[in-house]
């Protein structure tokens, strides 16, 4: 494991590995730096580290203290957040850990206490805190976090030492995206526009998908409903894709399974998109069910093809032939 987990931070990285191998360590860090590059991981490295039993000067990641920390089970690193439905730190929160704080930890090394995004402390928060921002009880390193350094009391910031994050280059953006199993493509346009950050590449990408998503279903029930229409004669971009025609091929069994359970019960209650279902049905009324199923077959058929490296852009022609033909 070790901070090399942490991606495309070497200076942040270099001064933590620093302060674990000196065993100099502060009382406060504040970890500062732009949207979605690894702050939050950082600070869970560095309590991992600061309480690993094993010697060195990065967190092991296999010992009981690193997976505790890991699960977000070890009784002596608290990690403060807003609560579900909130959009700040509320004081009580802070009350809370200040009980907590006045106890020995309980089996780490260190307590460690890691506020997250620290720039939603309410005001009072703020102040309470910084009671024990000014006097952190021993054996205790203070973590807070933030995008926004200047939304902080200055108070807070001169009383911690500050650990600059930057944004991510392409290559750490690709290398964090495949460490969380995400595909993305090395060309991908959103590598730019993501401005370096991995939390806004995610939107992009979110975005990208649900856009193609409404892509294929216009373009399904365009087939199935008007395929003389022009703009459905030309094979769509996203065709060229293994997995958007496997995806698109996924949308149709799916429609075609609504239509033959509104067939059958002649109602459209247990169908998954009733008014889709409905728009289709009313212009494929001269279909007899028979002719639905073996469309069924045949796509499970192509679906085969494509596992065994068809031309996604063939399967899907010929899938737009197979839907015409119903008319023919
Ligand atoms: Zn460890």
């Amino acid at each position: 494991m070790g901070f090399s987990a942490l991606k495309g931070q070497p200076l942040a990285t270099a001064l933590l590995r620093k302060t674990i191998a000196t065993g100099r360590v502060g009382g406060g860090y504040l970890f500062v730096g732009p949207e979605g590059v690894g702050k939050s991981k950082a600070a869970r490295l560095f309590a991992m580290a600061l309480n690993c039993e094993s010697t060195g000067d990065a967190p092991c990641g296999v010992c009981p203290a690193c997976r505790k920390i890991l699960a977000g089970e070890h009784p002596d690193v608290f990690s403060l957040g807003f609560q579900t439905g909130k959009t700040r730190i509320l004081i009580e929160q802070i009350r809370e850990l200040q009980e907590g704080l006045a106890y020995a930890p309980y089996e780490g090394k260190r307590r460690v206490v890691i506020i997250d995004p620290v720039d939603t402390l309410s005001p009072e928060a703020a102040n309470a805190f910084l009671l024990t921002l000014e006097a952190p009880p021993s054996h205790t390193v203070l973590i807070l976090v933030t995008s926004s350094l200047y939304a902080l009391l200055p108070t807070i910031r001169s009383r911690c030492q500050i650990v600059r994050f930057s944004i991510l280059s392409k290559e750490a953006l690709l290398a964090v995206a495949s460490e969380e199993g995400l595909a993305v493509d090395p060309g991908s346009p959103y590598l730019d526009r993501c401005q370096g950050s991995m939390t806004r590449l995610m939107a992009f990408l979110d975005a990208a998908t649900s856009e193609k998503d409404s892509e294929m279903w216009r373009f399904l029930t365009g087939l199935l409903t008007n395929p003389g229409e022009v703009d459905l004669i030309e094979t769509p971009k996203w065709a060229k894709q293994k997995t958007s025609v496997m995806a698109f091929l996924g949308k149709a069994l799916w429609l075609f399974r609504d239509l033959l359970v509104a067939e059958e019960t002649g109602a459209f209650p247990y169908v998954i998109d009733g008014e889709r279902t409905r728009r289709v049905r009313e212009k494929i009324r001269h279909v007899p069910p028979e002719r639905v199923q073996a469309l069924i077959l045949s796509v499970f058929g192509l679906l085969d093809d494509l596992k065994w490296n068809a031309a996604p852009d063939l399967v899907y022609e010929y899938f737009r032939c197979e839907v015409e033909s119903l008319y023919g």
